[in-house]
């Protein structure tokens, strides 16, 4: 089915005198500040699809802009991992999207342009962000708000019900699927996830089913805790042994076939190198800050062990489409790392929280 024209939910150009016209969305100007908005709602134009927010999660991209540690991006608002339901769809829009249906959104944008996205590698795309920003104005994948406007192909349908705070982490966890695909570990082998914060409590979510022994490297006891929780065969405390040793102490001597690096310590990414097996693969799966940080590591390892150091970041369509299949059919169960919710007036709450070292993912919710 394609929908040719704006469908309306009783929301947008509603004439009733009940209904809303304006929305409030929330804007990052500073570190640690935080001002509130009420903005028209909007019609979708052409291949476009207005979204209500039903929950929208904190990632370490917002948090690391509201803490003031990346300052380029103000006024941001914030919020690309969300989901919630469709109020109206414009004309043009190619998959049988209707009012009311639950749907997550892909909330970096890709150009479809550029070398990198002709190529298929849309995950690494030229213009992420040139496409929504115009210097001074606020920006943003908008998730902290009560409605967005996205393009079609952003938006990713359930095909059941689930749980908005589940449904809001479809996109973090298709780009650990981006990750743990591109550098998928078979039967007999070991992985080691390093860091189990959210994002290497993915990993290990998605790696339990490829049949590899998982261990996870934390120095804090409570995460460590809670990897074995969510199904680590083991844990290392890198604090309190050294990691190469103890990798290969788990692995006869061998090493690790598969490295996640789910934090972004530079010496982490040395040691792991070291703690590789043979055709081991290294991936950077977390950024490194401050950018421009050297690592050092001694270039044999290469030759005489074949091993490969890359990296993974965001998320292909089909990444994300298996993403939203995974969460509606729980295949993968995500509720160990949903961790506390506030509403998103209290989105300065909320990043206190999220910044805490016993919490996964925190939400805000509109209502
Ligand atoms: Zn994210
Ligand atoms: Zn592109």
């Amino acid at each position: 089915m394609t929908c040719t024209g704006v469908q309306l939910a009783g929301v947008v150009g509603a004439s009733s005198d009940s209904q809303p016209t304006t929305y409030r969305r929330s804007v990052i100007t500073g570190p640690h500040e935080v001002a509130f908005e009420e903005v028209t709602i909007p019609e979708p134009g052409p291949r476009q699809v207005l979204v209500k927010v039903a929950a929208a999660a904190l990632c370490t991209w917002e948090q690391r802009v509201y803490a003031g540690i990346d300052n380029w991006s103000y006024p941001l608002v914030g919020g690309h991992e969300f989901a919630g339901e469709v109020v109206a769809v414009g004309p043009g829009v190619m998959q049988p999207l209707a009012p009311g249906d639950q749907v997550a959104v892909a909330g970096l944008r890709r150009c479809g342009e550029c070398w990198a996205c002709r190529r298929g590698y849309d995950n690494i795309c030229d213009n992420q962000h040139a496409a929504t920003r115009e210097p001074g104005k606020p920006w943003g994948p908008a998730g902290f708000a009560e409605y967005t406007l996205v393009d079609g192909y952003q938006v990713y349908r359930y095909p059941r019900p689930v749980h908005p705070f589940e449904a809001a982490l479809a996109e973090p966890l298709a780009c650990v699927l981006h990750d743990v695909k591109r550098f998928m570990p078979r039967r007999g082998d070991t992985a080691v996830v390093v860091g189990a914060g959210i994002m290497g409590l993915l990993h290990l979510a998605a790696l339990r089913s490829t049949g590899a022994v998982v261990v996870v490297s934390e120095p804090d006891a409570l995460r460590r805790a809670k990897a074995v929780e969510m199904g680590a065969h083991f844990v290392i405390d890198p604090l309190s042994e050294d990691y190469v040793e103890a990798v290969k102490r788990l692995t006869d001597g061998r090493g690790a076939s598969m490295t996640y690096m789910a934090i972004g310590v530079p010496g982490a990414i040395e040691q792991a190198v070291q703690a590789a097996a043979k055709r081991g693969v290294v991936s950077v799966y977390a950024s490194i800050h401050p950018r421009g940080t050297l690592i050092q590591v001694d270039p044999n390892i290469f030759h005489y062990k074949e091993v490969v150091l890359s990296g993974s970041l965001a998320q292909d369509h089909e990444d994300f489409l298996d993403a939203v299949w995974s969460i509606a059919h729980q295949t993968i169960d995500l509720k160990p790392v949903i961790s506390a919710a506030f509403p998103l007036l209290q989105l300065e709450a909320a990043f206190a929280a999220a910044s805490r070292p016993d919490t996964y993912r925190v939400f805000v919710t509109p209502d």
